[in-house]
């Protein structure tokens, strides 16, 4: 029985849904009773309010967050969302979740997540440096190299993590490339990073289809978001030789059984700004191309998309959750006693990008600079082995593979709590 003093503070649907998954975890292991509060809820949080002068000369006030869950083993990391639909609740969250995809694949980081409320399309280029260097401002004093380390997420990019650094650098009087991951090449950005998540995505996949017996040259596979994860996810998926037969970003999707041109639909993107009225394939919405027949759903947009409606509809042989969070309980529920879909839980199919993170502060820390292919390898040793324990733990304990990953992250959080014991 929880004995949790807290308030509605973080309450809402997907923080209600994170610790969900934390309480079943816990009881699977006998978490003890004295250590589940403190591994459960985030450590601290920051609310700020972020002015910006718009073009006009107006001014618009932003709000905006960053939450550390944990900070017992190390810094605590996490990405910056830049999203309309940001609450606090939700990046509590988000940031539990990276406490737990970073304890499972071995990182040295608690959990950490920061957000804006805004549509970043609704900014102009020098509004949205503003904002972006206004709010890193407002957080100098609560993340560093040390302390905790942002990084891109929706609606964030290398150039805006350019812009972050350059505050917080000019903040503490030299160049600090290791307080954020996700930079630009040219400022201490790591070979590999930017499709890091995808390309540990199709790895993964690659992996579990083989496990099947399925040969991934036949596959065919349907991803909803096409921003960093989903367009990556697709590119390393193709060159795998599978067909990749829908894709979207929020004005909808395209379908094509045939398979769609990926570099032809991403230089769409890169000119038009949305998928919308791309000529690849015909016309399909974002809840039809869950349901599509595929051996591969890759949902990559954002949280809650497959819920108790769509999850008996579901028609894919793997669900690669590349998006944190895109699985309600109830639906974990629903797929779970269908027993015909091979989940591939977010904690473990998208940590590419979190591995590969650490491995640009490394960089950043030592000074001293990795080329792709050993960025690469290192990487899939990590994930090999992140999945040989996943896979151990379900065996073992006869658990679904999410309830087998987030005990072996969560088990290692509350370990190390334990044995630092309470401060005083
Ligand atoms: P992004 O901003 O690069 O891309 C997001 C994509 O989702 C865009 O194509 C956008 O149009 C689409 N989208 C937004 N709202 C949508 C909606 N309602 N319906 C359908 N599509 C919608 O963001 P990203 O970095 O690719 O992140 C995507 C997901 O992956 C998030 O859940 C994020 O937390 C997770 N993730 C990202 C990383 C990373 O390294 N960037 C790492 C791990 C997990």
């Amino acid at each position: 029985m929880s004995k949790a003093v807290v308030s509605g503070l973080y309450d809402s649907d997907v923080f209600r849904m994170a610790c969900r998954q934390f309480d079943q975890a816990a009881d699977a292991i006998n978490l003890a009773e004295d250590i589940r509060d403190r591994t459960k809820y985030p450590r601290r949080c920051l609310a700020v309010a972020v002015p910006v002068r718009r073009s006009d000369g107006s001014v618009t006030v932003f709000e905006g967050y960053r939450v550390q869950h944990s900070l017992s083993t190390g810094p605590s990391k996490g990405g910056i969302r830049f999203h309309e639909s940001v609450t606090l609740g939700e990046v509590a969250a988000l940031a539990m979740w990276m406490s737990w995809k970073c304890s499972l694949v071995g990182l040295p980081f608690g959990g950490a997540k920061g957000g804006v409320i805004v549509n970043p399309r609704d900014l102009s280029l020098s509004e949205l440096e503003h904002l972006s260097r206004r709010y890193m401002q407002e957080l100098i004093g609560f993340v560093g190299p040390e302390v905790d380390i942002p990084a891109p997420d929706v609606g964030t990019n290398e150039q805006i993590m350019a812009w972050m650094m350059d505050t917080y650098s000019n903040h503490v009087g030299h160049v600090s490339p290791a307080v954020v991951t996700g930079k630009p090449l040219s400022l201490g950005g790591s070979e590999g990073r930017r499709e890091a998540t995808g390309v540990g995505v199709a790895y993964l996949v690659g992996k579990y289809l083989a496990d099947m017996k399925v040969p991934v040259g036949g596959a065919t596979v349907a991803i909803q978001g096409f921003g960093n994860v989903g367009g990556e996810t697709a590119i390393a998926l193709s060159l795998m030789g599978a067909r990749i037969i829908a894709v979207s970003d929020y004005t909808g999707g395209i379908y094509n059984p045939a398979g769609i041109d990926i570099k032809k639909a991403l230089a769409y993107i890169r000119y038009a700004g949305v998928l919308k009225d791309f000529d690849g394939g015909e016309p399909i919405g974002n809840e039809q191309l869950l349901e599509l027949e595929c051996t591969v759903l890759v949902p990559a947009a954002l949280e809650r998309v497959i819920t108790k409606d769509n999850a008996p509809r579901l028609k894919c042989r793997v669900l690669a959750e590349g998006a944190n969070g895109p699985t309600t309980n109830e639906a974990d529920r629903i797929i779970e006693a269908r027993g015909d879909i091979e989940l591939i839980p977010d904690v473990l199919c998208n940590s590419g990008g979190v591995i590969v993170s650490y491995f640009e502060w490394l960089q950043n820390l030592q000074s001293f600079y990795w080329g792709r292919d050993e960025v690469i390898s290192k990487l899939h040793a990590i994930l090999d082995k992140a999945k040989d324990s996943v896979e151990y733990q379900k065996r073992k304990f006869s658990f679904g593979r999410r309830l087998a990953a987030l005990t072996l992250g969560i088990g290692r959080v509350a370990e190390a709590k334990q044995k630092r014991g309470l401060f005083p």
